[in-house]
């Protein structure tokens, strides 16, 4: 574990709250304190998904075996065995039109008409990738060249090679193979796989929002935590307000999550074990009304699923003689907290009212 500065070991003694107001003071300080990525970024690359939001876990080998089916002989020869087209034949070379290149095995999405050039070659070629990540590069000494050669970063199809001697700004010259890309023109509908991914947002408030920003952030599929206010009167509150009970917010936690890897009950399920929501206006060792339990939740099929959950936690053997006082209400705007409670417990090793469970 982190070695803890004296000022911040008070936080596992006296609760959140204590220690923030000693944090809030020496904030110029403390910024600096595990800087670095945000976790939420790092979270997001070991799920596979690329800046751009794309799923770019590599398929397995079946699975591009069952693709490759489908491809006519000149596209597997090209895709599937680092072939090249004949220089100006490819039906994409002279294309203009506004839109996207995707992988013609999975569809992912590659290179953008915004970046498309005609370099004379004879082969379309673009001076940067749609997403840096959607295109990984090898080098390639075949056919006694040293060249570096381009592929899809989720099915692995050959593409093409990157040159050095490209446009401006980046200098690169992506040189395409026409049948390693399918075109999507601009304002037509594209396919579930050459999609972002649908990504769900949920809003919970229990406590001081550290711990449960740290716990929610661990859960499997959930790509993003974000400490925050929300259900309060007043514009863009700062730390301190919220503190002075003048704007009505509560500390919540904003989760962004995939609802294929993990479902909106399952969230509920492990809010109900981070906190105690039977506790009114407080959690643990801090009180007032910023630290009441609630759900804020953004669509209807959020509202039923969290008013039933509730309903039916209220009557479990768990909380027996006790009431459960989360409210469930219609989010509000969500207004992020100042950077140096964000990824908190992450940056100090420090401690929190709240339990784990995952
Ligand atoms: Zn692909």
């Amino acid at each position: 574990m982190r070695k803890m500065s004296n000022n911040l070991a008070v936080l596992a003694v006296v609760g959140c709250a204590a220690a923030a107001a000693v944090v809030y003071q020496q904030a110029g300080r403390t910024a600096g304190v595990g800087s670095g990525p945000f976790a939420g970024d790092e979270k997001r690359q070991q799920m596979n998904y690329s800046k751009s939001m794309y799923d770019i876990a590599p398929l397995p080998r079946e699975r591009v075996a069952e693709l490759a089916k489908k491809l006519d002989a000149e596209t597997y020869r090209v895709t599937q065995k680092a072939g090249t087209e004949p220089a100006f034949c490819g039906t994409l070379v002279d294309n203009k039109k506004e839109g996207v290149y995707c992988c013609v095995v999975c569809g992912l999405p590659l290179f953008s008409s915004e970046h498309k050039f005609n370099s004379g070659t004879g082969w379309p070629s673009f001076y940067r990738e749609f997403d840096p990540q959607h295109v990984t590069r090898k080098r390639d000494e075949s056919h006694g060249m040293s060249r570096v050669e381009i592929n899809c970063a989720r099915c692995g199809a050959h593409l093409g090679h990157v040159f050095d001697d490209g446009p401006k700004p980046t200098g690169e010259r992506h040189c395409l193979n026409s049948v390693s890309l399918k075109f999507h023109e601009k304002g037509t509908e594209l396919p579930p796989e050459s999609r972002p991914a649908a990504f769900e947002t949920a809003y919970f408030a229990g406590g001081c929002f550290w711990g449960v920003e740290h716990y929610f952030q661990k859960g499997p599929g959930v790509i993003d935590a974000e400490s925050g206010y929300m259900q309060g009167r007043t514009e863009k509150p700062t730390y301190k307000q919220v503190c002075n009970h003048d704007t009505g917010h509560a500390e919540t936690v904003k989760v962004v999550f995939d609802p294929k890897r993990i479902s909106y009950r399952r969230l509920l399920e492990a809010f109900f074990v981070m906190h105690d929501p039977t506790q009114l206006n407080r959690q643990g060792p801090d009180e007032g009304d910023q630290y009441r339990s609630g759900i804020w939740y953004t669509s209807d099929e959020q509202r039923k699923t969290a008013e039933a959950f509730v309903a039916e936690q209220a009557k479990s053997p768990r909380f027996a003689g006790r009431k459960v006082v989360t409210q469930v209400e219609a989010a509000k705007t969500f207004f992020a907290a100042e950077e140096y409670h964000q990824d908190y417990i992450a940056k100090t090793g420090g401690v929190c009212h709240v339990a784990n469970p995952w």
